[in-house]
């Protein structure tokens, strides 16, 4: 698999599954301060994707991700107020309150798009402070660190490659700062950052504070995700590490310099970053307030896995502008995907098998083994999944056996996380396969009337309800 790599700037090949078997994957997670929006499904989704691909090319992935709970500033120059205690000020609550509040509703959201919190080791900040500060300990010996009355900084000139990820030289950097927002008046150079801030100052009443090698106080955003990720993935040396594009010039730049000068090993194998999800040209932000939630999802009546498939056409390293009208689209395009295949899953299962001649059955083994190989081609290829998209249309007209067209679909399924097998016709109560059944002999009848009122009696009792070939189809309304 070829995977764009933003520190080489190339798209670069993984070693074969064969050759290792296990990737680490390593994900900044949000800061639980406001609302998950669409922009953040989008990042999260794709990073989804990212690894059910490794999985359907035959890898182990192992992932972690961390929740920021403490010290994430307003400006990445720190710069600026913790976002947390600004969010509970503002909304007059306590900031553990918020962070609870806020973290349910990103999994909720997570959970609509199929994207499985078990499968993922999740780290908080707030409960990793120990393990911060040891890392911490061991760039002050060695000799990384200086003091301020106010924090601990990274002496970002000590490290050599400072800038490597962004292509920016330290001293572009330097001149492209404002001095503004240079708010501690001892930090030596504008890129330097803080590892640990001290209670005292624009932080006083900070809520959230332990106790450190330099003061009552609370870490700064950067050493979180180092430390986390090393403890999460259990090694010093990361496969894949993924965020969104603004995280390259400061943040990424950060943990690559604090986690390098720890542990004098590469962090970092392949920086995977997406583009934004924009409305109106702009990026869809939690302080700029331009924003939809799943909440939103719903009042428009839009299924979050609709929102799912409108992600997959566009390339993730592509900005996408959101539009209701392109929600509207994905809805569509989603819908008949379904129940296309809700209606082949029916077929499957309520006729007998056909009998195929030993040279149908290979004409259709090959078929099937070239749409898949075509869909690992696209996915091979930098994930292009709006191509992946096009090869299960094509798989929707192929003429092939309903039976293979599922199989096909089942395992691209695997990929796309659309979870079609669990609409299960299969298991259903008694009651409802009876009045499946009435149905059926009142439409046989031309009976409208009465086939309408089971139908409601069906959409009562949490079913919806869809015509097919071989009669009436219920599923449990999700
Ligand atoms: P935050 O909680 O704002 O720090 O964001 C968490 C992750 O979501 C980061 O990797 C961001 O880059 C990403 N993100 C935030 N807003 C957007 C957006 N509009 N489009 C794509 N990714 C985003
Ligand atoms: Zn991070």
């Amino acid at each position: 698999m070829k995977l764009y790599n933003t520190l080489t700037r190339t798209k670069e090949e993984l070693p074969s599954p064969s050759s290792q078997k296990i990737i680490t994957l390593y994900t900044c997670g949000p800061t639980v301060y406001d609302e998950t929006h669409i922009g953040h499904m989008r990042k999260y989704t794709m990073d989804d994707i990212l690894k059910r691909s490794l999985i359907f090319l035959g890898y182990k992935v192992k992932h972690a991700m961390n929740i920021t709970d403490v010290g994430h500033l307003t400006g990445d120059d720190d710069s600026g107020e913790d976002k947390m205690e600004k969010g509970a000020k503002k909304q007059g609550k306590t900031v553990w309150d918020v962070a609870h509040e806020y973290e349910d509703k990103f999994w909720d959201t997570m959970q609509a798009l199929h994207i499985d919190k078990n499968d993922i080791a999740v780290l908080h900040a707030t409960e990793c402070i120990d393990d911060m500060i040891m890392l911490v300990k061991l760039l002050e010996e060695k000799g990384y660190t200086y003091q301020t009355d106010q924090a601990l900084y990274f002496d970002t000139t000590k490290f050599a490659n400072y800038g490597k990820l962004s292509g920016q030289k330290l001293e572009d950097k330097k001149q492209a700062a404002r001095d503004d927002v240079n708010i501690d008046p001892q930090k030596k150079h504008h890129t330097d950052f803080a590892l640990w801030f001290q209670r005292i100052g624009r932080f006083s009443d900070h809520t959230m504070h332990w106790d450190s090698p330099w003061g009552d106080g609370f870490p700064g955003w950067h050493i979180e995700c180092s430390a986390m990720s090393m403890k999460g993935l259990g090694t010093e040396t990361i496969d894949i590490h993924t965020g969104g594009i603004d995280h390259i010039p400061v943040h990424h730049e950060n943990e690559i310099a604090q986690s390098e000068a720890a542990t004098g090993k590469q962090f970092v194998k392949w920086w995977v970053h997406h583009a934004f999800l924009n409305v109106d040209g702009e990026k869809m932000s939690k302080s700029k307030g331009n924003f939809y939630t799943l909440e939103d999802l719903k009042n428009h009546n839009i299924d979050p896995l609709a929102i799912r498939y409108l992600f997959l056409q566009t390339h993730y390293r592509k900005p996408m502008n959101f539009t209701w009208e392109a929600a509207k689209g994905a809805e569509e395009a989603y819908s008949r995907l379904k129940d296309y295949y809700i209606r082949i899953q029916a077929v499957v299962n309520n006729l007998l098998r056909p009998e195929y001649s030993p040279s149908q059955q290979l004409e259709i083994q090959n078929a099937e083994k070239e749409f898949l190989d075509a869909f690992s081609k696209c996915i091979v290829d930098d994930l292009n999944m709006s191509q992946a998209l096009s090869v299960v249309w094509d798989v929707v007209g192929a003429n092939l056996p309903e039976e293979t067209k599922k199989n096909i679909i089942e395992k691209f399924d695997i990929v796309l996380g659309f979870n079609f097998n669990e609409f299960d016709e299969i298991n259903l109560p008694m009651k409802i396969k009876q009045l499946k059944e009435d149905r059926d002999e009142y439409r046989d009848k031309k009976d409208y009337q009465n086939a309408d009122s089971v139908k409601s009696k069906l959409n009562d009792l949490g079913y919806d309800v869809q015509d097919s070939a071989i009669g009436t189809i219920a599923l449990p309304k999700k």
